[in-house]
């Protein structure tokens, strides 16, 4: 399908909101625990029209609210003729400054999601994605296993069919074998580099996976690549990085530690770099999971997008937090449901 393009576009205007997203339950993993995380909501106008993007900053990741917005304060896009030069753009943007992936992900969003209000289209039509609604995990954060237990039967009630248990502890096979007890649910492992030793490590993949367990995500830390590699060639079932590998220039460098990624678009600078991920991530003959950090429906549901082209998908942010600023994908029956919305297909509820 092609589009006339009027060549009169200028003066795109940014601007953006910091904001705190609540969790419903403190969150825990192998590495911190935390009840907020740290938002900024950006906005990118043109012709009347408004596509907004998010940055999320979980803050062992090293961006914050101000560095995000010391970023933004930077672009001028002015000297853009139209906010379709999504290449031309989007390079400008990442060559201002090495690191603040969310940041440049919260303006790879935005205009996203502007494209589709000027054309009135539907970010996934444009990109060409096929859509099919597809299970979405829900995660199980660490707690004692009581409120474990209770967060499996939230996953119920919001009708996840997957869950994705947190793990990296001392106390991960009673965790586990507690949960898979409770529940007859498909389950996924995230370690977020909480183990230490790769023997250990390999008969926790065999026990696992007897239990029902899909993959393990970031077994090491992210830099232990000797111990990744060493695991990946015996374990039985798929092992995925998520610390080790932000961007489409670490994937090489995981071709053969891992047998997958896990794509986020906070890691990635956004739905543009993101494709490029996965596109190599096959040619690779790797597993792609696509994943999020704690964020509002908005990245959320850019994230939705691509929910097509990956063996499995953890987007739960919204299911998370009490206080969304927008509506957006849904999870239905267990899976991912995008609205039928121009754009990345979100709602302000604000305005
Ligand atoms: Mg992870």
């Amino acid at each position: 399908m092609e589009f006339e393009i009027s060549n009169t576009f200028t003066n795109m205007k940014i601007s953006w909101s910091p904001y705190t997203l609540q969790f419903r339950h403190p969150f825990t993993v192998a590495t911190f625990s935390r009840t907020t995380t740290p938002i900024v909501i950006v906005k990118i106008e043109h012709l009347g029209q408004i596509g907004y993007g998010e940055a999320s900053m979980p803050p062992y990741l090293g961006e914050s609210q101000e560095s995000v917005i010391n970023f933004l304060s930077k672009i001028d896009l002015s000297k853009f003729e139209s906010p379709f030069n999504t290449e031309e753009i989007l390079r400008h943007i990442d060559q201002l400054e090495n690191g603040n992936n969310a940041a440049k992900a919260s303006i790879d969003i935005a205009l996203h999601d502007l494209q589709g209000k000027l054309l009135n289209q539907r970010t996934i039509d444009i990109l060409n994605i096929k859509e099919k609604p597809a299970l979405s995990s829900f995660t199980i954060g660490i707690d004692t296993i009581e409120k474990m237990l209770e967060k499996v039967d939230e996953a119920e009630k919001y009708g996840f069919k997957i869950l994705k248990i947190k793990a990296g502890t001392p106390n991960d096979r009673a965790m586990i074998s507690a949960i898979v007890k409770k529940s007859c649910k498909a389950f996924s492992i995230d370690v977020n580099q909480g183990w230490i030793g790769k023997e250990k490590a390999l008969d926790m993949a065999y026990e696992f996976k007897e239990m029902g367990c899909l993959f393990i995500e970031q077994p090491f830390t992210k830099e232990n690549m000797r111990d990744s590699a060493w695991l990946t060639e015996r374990s039985p079932i798929p092992i995925i990085a998520d610390e080790s590998v932000k961007r489409l220039c670490d994937l090489k460098a995981a071709k053969d530690i891992f047998h997958g990624i896990n794509v986020k678009l906070m890691k990635s600078t956004g739905i543009q770099e993101a494709l490029k991920m996965i596109e190599t991530a096959r040619s690779f003959k790797m597993n792609v999971v696509l994943g999020c950090m704690s964020e509002s429906s908005c990245a959320i549901s850019a994230a939705a997008i691509l929910s097509s082209l990956a063996d499995w998908i953890d987007l739960d942010g919204p299911y998370l937090i009490t206080n969304d600023l927008f509506s957006g994908m849904e999870i239905k029956e267990g899976k991912v449901s995008l609205q039928n919305k121009y754009g990345i297909g979100i709602e302000n509820l604000t305005i």
